[in-house]
């Protein structure tokens, strides 16, 4: 962070997972830059709490909540447009909702209702709806009306999470694959090109259509929830910036004004010198392993 700020980047906004020694080198060393929490990380913790609430006999009709709730998690965030007191007021509506109330009037007096459309009679059999007197509610509420979770969303206004970094990290395998070494040259390299071709689709790929206009999905069978999910179908994935790089370097090449004085031989990247393996102790002859081995049965 220090090195990117040294180097003239201005970070207006850090996204973290909800480490606390994080949270304090955020607050003393980087005052001015803003914290936010991973919605990620918060909403898996949620998730796993409520799974763990829903084991329970007579809970049951929260695990049947689960994924409603930690959607709803995401939809405040999202809608909060960083206005801290919409995302709790809004996240804090699950409460009713679960209960098929979707009207309220809070302490203050102030009318409320839920974001989406009424629901038809059809719609309100499909639930299962929580009584306000039950234990599975009172869990439920103890859960959503968290301090330590409601204190968190403080950070979480801005709907910061990590999902384009997932994408990257796996676009960066393409060009470093795990198995392979590399030197530090290569590294570096091989990294920049990572950079430019996710930089190039971040910008340019949008939600496809069909030919009528209409924005395109695909439905997957997703096996952790064991559900049918609409994914956006995206446009396809370009690499015009190697045609570009090929361009610059044969203009570069056939430009009469630039003198080539190092030879294309010393342009070769130094291979990393390896261990043969990654064992901190030498290999046993293979005879010794071999007797040692048929003496076990
Ligand atoms: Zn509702």
């Amino acid at each position: 962070m220090t090195e990117l700020m040294d180097q003239g980047l201005d970070v207006e906004v850090m996204a973290t997972d909800r480490s606390t020694s994080i949270q304090k080198i955020m607050r003393e060393e980087f005052p001015n830059v803003q914290h936010q929490f991973d919605i990620w990380h918060t909403a898996k913790g949620f998730r796993k709490k409520m799974q763990s609430k829903g084991k329970k006999k007579a809970n049951e009709i929260i695990h049947a909540w689960t994924r409603s709730v930690v959607n709803h998690m995401w939809f405040a965030c999202a809608t909060s447009m960083g206005d801290v007191n919409a995302l709790k007021c809004r996240w804090k509506s699950i409460t009713h909702h679960v209960c098929n109330v979707h009207e309220w009037t809070d302490e203050n007096g102030e009318q409320h209702r839920c974001d989406h459309a009424p629901l038809t009679t059809q719609e309100q059999k499909k639930r299962m709806w929580m009584k306000k007197d039950s234990l599975a509610f009172q869990n439920l509420s103890s859960l959503v009306l968290d301090k330590r979770l409601l204190k968190d969303m403080d950070k979480m206004a801005l709907f910061k999470h990590t999902g384009p970094l997932e994408v990257f990290h796996s676009a960066l395998l393409k060009y470093l694959p795990k198995r392979q070494a590399f030197s530090f040259q290569g590294m570096r390299e091989r990294c920049h090109l990572a950079i430019l071709e996710h930089n190039e689709n971040i910008i340019k790929r949008k939600q496809d259509t069909t030919k009528t206009g209409q924005p395109r999905f695909n439905q997957v069978y997703c096996k952790r929830s064991k559900q049918w999910v609409l994914k956006k179908v995206f446009t396809p994935h370009t690499t015009e910036f190697i045609d570009i790089l090929i361009k610059k370097v044969m203009d570069r090449r056939r430009n009469p004004n630039i003198q080539f004085t190092m030879p294309t031989s010393s342009l070769a990247l130094p291979q990393p010198s390896l261990p043969p393996n990654i064992a901190p102790v030498p290999k046993p002859p293979k005879e010794a392993a071999i007797s040692s081995f048929q003496s076990r049965f």
